[in-house]
């Protein structure tokens, strides 16, 4: 059973997000663990400061390597006391390798992984050398911190483990797994705002059904997302 660990200095925003909705209930049946920490916790001075201007100067400040360093081996510890291996661990940074579908898969064969939150300008360098395994940004933008980048991993981790989603394999037919974008869906009422479902779905032809999606699928990456779309064709060997 997989077990994330997030070392952040909000750790009950991080905490409420997973205890919700389908991860919450994942971690109620005991099928997923998942703790947060508050770097805070670890500092060493009086004022629990985690940060501090950066050498050489420049706006805002930067995190200390040591409350995080502390944090970090706190976790690894509370795995080893539990019997588990040391933690993957994952530092959250805009300068990481940029996330994707297969990152989600590789980072889901782990037995128990780390995501560590930066705030502020960012985290000292030598804490990432220190102890991270790998860096992940989750695209080409900046945020304030690092907890929506480690709740989307944590997030596209932990569905991907056995028994999260409702549907075993549920996870094979949706945008990315193929490498293509799903095709679009459709619930009740048949017609909406004069908008009427695909004949095709209503017919129960569940070969035409496949067929119609698979079509669907194809456009769809191939006008939306030609970069995949041209990924999608080296790989399959189609012109
Ligand atoms: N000075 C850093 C830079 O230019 O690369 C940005 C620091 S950012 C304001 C503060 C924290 O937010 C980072 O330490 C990191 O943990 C997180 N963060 C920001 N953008 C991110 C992204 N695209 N992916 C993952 N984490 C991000």
């Amino acid at each position: 059973m997989m077990r994330i660990d997030i070392a952040t200095l909000f750790p009950d925003v991080c905490q409420a997000y997973m205890n919700e909705s389908i991860l919450g209930r994942a971690a109620r049946k005991g099928l997923i663990e998942t703790h947060c920490h508050q770097i805070r916790d670890y500092t060493l001075n009086k004022q629990k400061q985690v940060d501090d201007y950066p050498y050489g100067g420049g706006c805002g400040m930067v995190m200390n390597a040591q409350p995080i360093y502390d944090c970090c081996r706190a976790i690894i510890r509370q795995n080893w006391l539990y019997g588990r291996p040391r933690p993957h661990i994952v530092f959250m940074t805009a300068a990481g390798a940029r996330y994707d579908e297969g990152h989600a898969r590789r980072l889901a064969t782990y037995d128990n992984l780390l995501l560590v939150c930066g705030h502020y300008e960012g985290m000292d360098e030598r804490v990432i050398q220190e102890i991270g395994d790998e860096e992940i940004s989750i695209g080409d933008y900046v945020l304030t911190g690092g907890e929506l980048a480690a709740l989307v991993v944590a997030d596209s981790v932990l569905r991907l483990q056995p028994g999260v989603l409702a549907e075993p394999q549920g996870y094979q037919e949706e945008s990315h797994w193929n490498g293509l974008l799903e095709y679009p869906q459709y619930t009740r009422p048949e017609v909406w705002q004069g908008r009427a479902v695909p004949p095709v779905l209503l017919t129960g032809h569940h070969a035409n059904i496949e067929k119609w999606r698979a079509q669907q699928s194809l456009e769809r990456t191939r006008t939306r997302r030609p970069d995949l779309y041209a990924a999608w064709q080296a790989k399959n060997n189609k012109t």
